[in-house]
């Protein structure tokens, strides 16, 4: 009898912890998963479909083109949500849904936003897509023995700090933003690219890791004048005052995504968002779409 007891409040305790949006893998508590095979209609109007995949990745379709920034990474540390077995190895070896990716993004070579390997086999098994990121990023795929067959489609560009360059990757419009990851601290030498993509006929923007700190950098970024219509925007810029003044004299974009969601209780963390940001969006559960 007691033994039944037992096994009633396990199913509960699960069933409370998965209506929260965490499950545990090993010691590492992970969001809950979107259920995969069932097609999510488009809403009609909408060109752009986002899925979320883990931590700040983020996979931008329009069309027949997609893009995806930092969505290749690995299990590393427990308070990092990833995307876990037999999802990773599906996205890594290109099978589908994840077979359509025309262009990687990488902000920076974090292990909770790159993994060598992961971005290494995605290249090798999908020969039509191009990598675009920052030497650092770069480097460390040079230095494996598989990176001769995959050099002629990486693409490094390193701004300077508060500089843009565009370019143009597989047809898509693109600005890589010298951001940084902090000017101080342990994370200065850092290169943390943002991004703005124009896909779909709209301008979306990725900050990777940047800091609240930098509101400088943000002022000589001049993003107003991008006119953003999807800024996918870590947890610390929403949830502080330094982060949503940024957000409102910098960044003014029509519509919030928040990532880098916290793998341990993110319901909270998007209650405490929705304080300074009614209408901002929370990427909680992994493989989940937003049209836009
Ligand atoms: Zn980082």
């Amino acid at each position: 009898m007691k033994r039944a007891w037992l096994v009633v409040a396990i199913v509960a305790v699960s069933a409370l912890l998965s209506a929260y949006g965490v499950t545990r893998i090993g010691g590492t508590p992970q969001p809950v998963i979107a259920p995969q095979g069932v097609s999510v209609a488009r809403p009609a109007g909408t060109t752009i479909e986002v899925t979320y995949i883990a931590n700040q990745g983020v996979l931008i379709a329009a069309g027949s083109t997609q893009v995806l920034i930092d969505g290749l990474h690995r299990e590393y540390r427990s308070s990092y949500p990833f995307l876990p077995e037999p999802y990773r190895e599906q996205f890594e070896t290109a099978r589908p849904p994840f077979n359509e990716i025309d262009v990687i993004l990488v902000s920076h070579a974090h292990r909770d936003h790159f993994h060598p390997e992961s971005v290494a086999r995605y290249l090798s098994y999908n020969t039509a897509t191009t990598l675009v990121s920052s030497e650092q990023v770069v480097g460390e795929l040079q230095a494996r023995k598989d990176y001769p067959a995959i050099a002629s489609r990486v693409k490094t560009i390193t701004p300077p700090l508060t500089q843009r360059v565009a370019t143009v990757a597989a047809g898509v419009p693109i600005e890589v933003l010298g951001v940084g990851h902090g000017r101080t601290g342990r994370h200065a030498t850092v290169q943390n690219l943002g991004h703005v993509v124009k896909l779909g006929g709209k301008t979306l923007l990725h900050l990777g890791d940047a800091s609240t700190d930098d509101e400088e950098v943000f002022d000589a970024l001049n993003l107003e004048e991008a006119a953003i219509d999807i800024a996918f925007l870590p947890v610390w810029f929403l949830t502080s005052d330094d982060g949503a003044a940024i957000v409102r004299q910098h960044i003014r974009p029509k519509h919030i995504v928040a990532v880098h969601m916290p793998a341990e209780n993110p319901q909270r963390a998007a209650a405490d968002i929705r304080r300074r940001f009614p209408d901002a969006i929370a990427f909680t559960t992994l493989l989940e779409k937003k049209f836009y």
